[in-house]
């Protein structure tokens, strides 16, 4: 009887180790490569989590690891990141505001609406969707008269779409806390939140932080339910639509679906493991546009929160700052998507050697980062920005703001169509700008000259094209030619009668008035 309560015990030990294993569908594990370059290939396969000097550290999940086995790599299971403590957890508003603990995850959701009923004028919590085990993703919108579209910068945080990386959530939370409660004292958050309008998602893979239960994080992992990390699941400039090969994951629709309602200029992506600000692009070597101000930006955030901490805080790859593909490329991130078609600069923010710290630390991670949180939304007060509006009704307009001779791989940005403003941050200099809108005459503005910590306003009215057709440009491709010669020419039509521009190409022409001289 007694061997076969052991038996039966064993039995039900085994199972439940067997069953752990298969819901959390995902390893975490290290092995050595002998050059970079096995990175590029590497990074399609397995979701890589760090690189230091050639030791990988990676997550896969079965099917992944499955393939990476065949790889013939020597790799070392390690424990997974969230099961090395057993986190205190708050299950009330006294407990969180302590700010030492992680909320549950119903503690989450109320404090989110508390923060709306408790701040009415100043915050609006928005939910964007929901997870695939129907958890909620959201937002808490904060700016002074929050119920209003204002000529005013979108600027947006987004923490722990890795569920395992836990710091920035709490920190997130502290945050809208912090804004809210110091709105009409502190000068610094007023003017923040007068001039601004805040987007902040504490949350983006509930899934992954509540694998073990909404009463707890620990056992959280990484990836989402359906074991997709959802930093490698975002259409890729360089790999397309699906460069991790799964469909688009509920939460990533999510986040799509609401970058497209909103304008936003400036934003970050908080993350754990490493403590680093890594700017574009991820998915491939050539430089940003705006590479220079990414840099500039990115040491200005490592440096205060250096500043604000004990020696060694946020000093990974160079000091605290490193282009994403000089650390090691990803595809899919979301970084690279806001940056490539949303004409918002993101960058990627890891917060905290330790995923999921320890709770009673975060107060110190808050002092860390809490100046760098509000300085870094500043940027965007800086640069040339703008109104463009119809010149005859005098209405917003949807434009694309492009640098001439400088932005390249899609670094245009665009206006708010609700009101019509741009704000596009650039390095010091001197630019010219180009203002298009379909059914607009295109308009240059010369000599723009951008100071360091200043805005130039640029506010522009665009001439709808008139309802004949109009001939932009026009070139031959015939050298010298005379009169009666038949030339081959490309014409631009900027309206055809609807407000929307065509090519006509290879019309010819017999009969050509060429000017006399
Ligand atoms: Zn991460």
């Amino acid at each position: 009887m007694r061997r076969l309560l052991v038996i039966i015990t064993i039995a039900m030990l085994v199972s439940l180790i067997a069953v752990a294993y298969a819901q959390t569908n995902q390893v975490y594990f290290k092995f050595e490569i002998s050059s970079r370059q096995e990175l590029v290939s590497l990074t399609r396969i397995i979701s890589i989590d760090n690189v230091k000097d050639k030791t990988v550290y990676a997550y896969a999940n079965d099917k992944q690891f499955d393939y990476f086995k065949t790889l013939g790599y020597d790799y070392t299971i390690l424990p997974s990141p969230s099961s090395l403590i057993s986190p205190r957890m708050a299950d009330s508003r006294e407990a969180i505001l302590e700010w030492d603990s992680y909320p549950t995850y119903g503690e989450y959701v109320s404090m989110m609406q508390r923060f709306e009923s408790d701040y009415p004028g100043l915050c609006i919590i928005e939910n964007i969707g929901y997870s695939v085990e129907g958890r909620e993703i959201l937002f808490a919108k904060l700016s002074a008269n929050v119920n209003i579209e204002e000529n005013e910068p979108e600027v947006m945080y987004s923490s722990t779409m890795h569920g395992d990386e836990t710091t920035g959530y709490v920190l997130m939370l502290r945050l809208i806390d912090y804004l809210l409660s110091n709105y009409g004292t502190d000068p610094q958050i007023t003017n923040i939140l007068d001039s601004m309008e805040v987007w902040i998602n504490p949350l983006a893979n509930p899934d992954g932080t509540y694998h073990g239960g909404d009463n707890t994080v620990e056992d959280a992992i990484r990836f989402n339910a359906n074991g997709v990390d959802l930093n490698r699941n975002f259409p890729d400039p360089d790999e397309g639509p699906h460069p991790d090969g799964n469909d688009w994951q509920p939460e990533t629709i999510a986040m799509m679906n609401f970058f497209n309602r909103h304008s936003f200029v400036i934003s970050a992506n908080f993350h754990g493991g490493a403590e680093v600000v890594n700017y574009p692009w991820d998915t491939w070597p050539q430089r940003h546009a705006d590479d220079a101000w990414f840099i500039q930006i990115s040491r200005e955030y490592a440096d205060s929160a250096q500043t604000n901490s004990p020696p060694g805080y946020m000093t990974d790859l160079n000091n605290g700052i490193t282009n994403g593909w000089d650390w090691y490329t990803i595809a899919g991130g979301r970084q690279d998507y806001l940056n490539f078609w949303k004409g918002c600069r993101e960058v990627t923010i890891e917060l905290s050697h330790i995923k999921l710290l320890p709770p009673e630390q975060l107060p110190d991670y808050w002092d860390y980062n809490r100046a760098a949180f509000l300085t870094y939304w500043e940027q965007a007060y800086y640069g040339i920005k703008g109104l463009v509006t119809d010149a005859s009704t005098g209405l917003p307009i949807a434009a694309t703001i492009s640098v001439i001779d400088h932005d390249i791989d899609s670094s245009e940005v665009y206006t708010d169509p609700d009101v019509g403003d741009y704000h596009r941050m650039i390095e010091p200099g001197t630019y010219d700008l180009r203002f298009t809108s379909p059914g607009y005459i295109p308009l240059t503005v010369y000599g723009v000259t951008a100071i360091f910590r200043n805005a130039t306003v640029v506010d522009v009215q665009l001439q709808p094209v008139p309802d004949e057709p109009m001939l932009e440009f026009y070139a031959h491709d015939a050298g010298v030619v005379n009169a009666g010669d038949t030339v081959s020419m490309s014409i631009t039509l900027i309206n055809n009668g609807g407000g929307n521009a065509y090519d006509v190409n290879a019309v010819s022409y017999t009969h050509l008035t060429l000017p006399t001289n």
